[in-house]
This record gives C-alpha cells, structure tokens and sequence, in this order.
C-alpha cells in the first residue's frame, strides 16, 4: 500500500514596530524595525509551526504556546518549531516537502533567500532541496507596516 500523506497549511501576520530586532525563519535580518509579538515575532517560523501541527491535527501554536503565558515572552520561535517538529516525528510522520511565501513591503528577502532556506532547513532535519522560501510584496493590500507568512508542509508517513 503507498505510504499515506498528510498536508498542512500554516498562516501568520505580525506588525513592524521600530526598536526590534526582526527576526524572520530563525535569523536576524538588518531594518530598522522588527515584528511585535510575545515572542520574538518570527511570522515565518509561527507559519512553520502551525503548518506541522496542522498536518496531525493537534492544534495551534496558540494553543501549545499561549501568549498569556510569562515563560515565552521574548521566546526563540524555533523552540516552538522544534516542538511541533518532535510531535510529528513521534506521530510517526516525516516531512516531504515545505513551501513558504512571505508577504512584506520590505525589506527585500533576495539577499536573504538562501540563509533563510538553510535556517528552515536546518530547524527541520530535512534537506534545502525540500525547502522553497518565496516572498512577495502586499500589492493592493494597504499594509506596508504588516508582515505575513503562509506555508505548506507535506508529511509522508515514515518509512519503516
Ligand atoms: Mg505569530
């Protein structure tokens, strides 16, 4: 019988505010402004989790990661990442493959593009060939202070 497969999509939004470090896909790019959020603001890696746990069905990074909670104020989000990570390997699934966009007026990613796959690469255990970071201007939308990120994650269940 194939193996069986699981999709799971991941959205996420963030407002720039001047003062903070931006923190996108688990590394710190150069802008005078970074992303608010009770944790580090990292739009992409919040995309990223919800992604994996959408895929097995076990809830949302809210609901794993309250923002009421203290103790991940400031958080790395790849601790989140890692989390839903190790909950879908212990579900018995591997990743396939991950495809991101990220939507912001700037900066530009393009000189960010291959760090950005590494670092998801990286975070995930899988290879950047499996990895595609796509970014993308908000034309029409009316929000050149907002951030967001969509991704999809396809999971294979793992090979014995
Ligand atoms: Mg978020």
């Amino acid at each position: 019988m194939p193996a069986e497969l699981r999709i799971g999509s991941g959205w996420d939004s963030h407002a720039f505010v001047p003062g903070r470090p931006l923190r996108l896909g688990g590394i710190e790019i150069a802008h005078p402004s970074g992303l608010a959020g009770h944790s580090d603001g990292d739009v992409l890696l919040h995309a990223v989790c919800d992604a994996l746990l959408g895929a097995i069905g076990a809830g949302d990074i809210g609901s794993h990661f309250p923002s009421t909670d203290e103790r991940f104020r400031g958080a790395d989000s790849s601790t989140f990442v890692r989390h839903a990570l190790h909950l879908v390997e212990a579900a018995g699934w591997e990743i396939l493959n991950l495809d991101a966009t990220v939507i912001l007026q700037t900066p530009r990613l393009g000189p960010y593009a291959a760090r950005l796959r590494e670092s998801i690469a990286a975070l995930l255990a899988i290879s950047g060939s499996r990895v595609s970071i796509k970014a993308k201007t908000p034309e029409g939308l009316g929000l050149p202070e907002t951030a967001m990120a969509q991704v999809v994650i396809l999971l294979r269940e793992k090979q014995p």
